[in-house]
């Protein structure tokens, strides 16, 4: 018997847009566009491009920053409803993000705990904007990730674990590598049929929870404990 383990992207997965763009746009001269080329393309890291696109953003923008940030982010239909389905199934489910803490926590207040968000930190106390990484790579991946979602699979995944990933985007492709079961939008539904990886395509959250229902693992998993929880139909 496997046990379900859900990881979840936040930016342009749970929120219908990348909310790092949308500051960007805003915000950044134009010497961002060159930093996301470069880490779309692969020619420089996550970390150093995501770094260095808030290194060009003074820390006295945060409030105007923050406020805009919250303002425009919109979450995908049907999230909350997700959650609370895993909860009451007894799911494990974390939020796996590149994306930053001032954003990231407020936008998911009274839906997902911070214990269960793993995300980046903005610091503020430099005249420019520095990241702090948490939740740096493992020995085992030389990707500098920034938030290395390898490396966190490799700390929350048991053995026997049937990990889903739901994801978008380039930064999600190594860990839908680890994963059994991929939800997949946007450049990641096409990186997953490039690679031949396992998964279901998603609009929101209504159509990964059905898809979720329906997958055997799971079914398995809900049968076996469903002991004392009202069973969703
Ligand atoms: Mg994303
Ligand atoms: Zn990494």
């Amino acid at each position: 018997m496997r046990k379900p383990l859900i990881i979840c992207d936040f930016d342009g997965t749970i929120t219908t847009n990348d909310n790092i763009i949308s500051i960007m746009k805003q915000f950044a001269p134009n010497e961002w566009i060159a930093l996301k080329d470069g880490v779309l393309s692969k020619e420089i890291s996550i970390q150093e491009g995501v770094g260095g696109m808030f290194a060009l953003l003074e820390s006295s923008l945060r409030e105007e920053m923050t406020a805009f940030v919250l303002e425009q982010a919109e979450i995908r239909a049907g999230f909350k409803e997700f959650v609370a389905f895993l909860d009451e199934c007894g799911i494990p489910f974390y939020v796996v993000s590149g994306g930053m803490d001032f954003f990231v926590y407020p936008l998911l207040e009274g839906i997902v705990e911070r214990e269960r968000i793993y995300c980046n930190k903005a610091d503020f106390t430099g005249e420019s904007i520095a990241i702090d990484w948490p939740h740096l790579c493992d020995d085992k991946c030389e990707n500098e990730c920034g938030c290395c979602k390898p490396s966190i699979i490799r700390r929350l995944k048991g053995e026997d674990d049937f990990l889903v990933m739901i994801g978008d985007s380039v930064t999600d492709v190594e860990a839908a590598k680890r994963s059994d079961l991929r939800m997949a939008r946007d450049y990641l539904l096409k990186e997953c049929e490039a690679l031949h990886l396992n998964h279901i395509a998603f609009q929101d959250f209504h159509d990964v929870k059905r898809a979720l229902e329906e997958t055997r693992e799971v079914k398995e998993w809900l049968l076996e404990n469903s002991a004392g929880r009202s069973l969703p139909k």
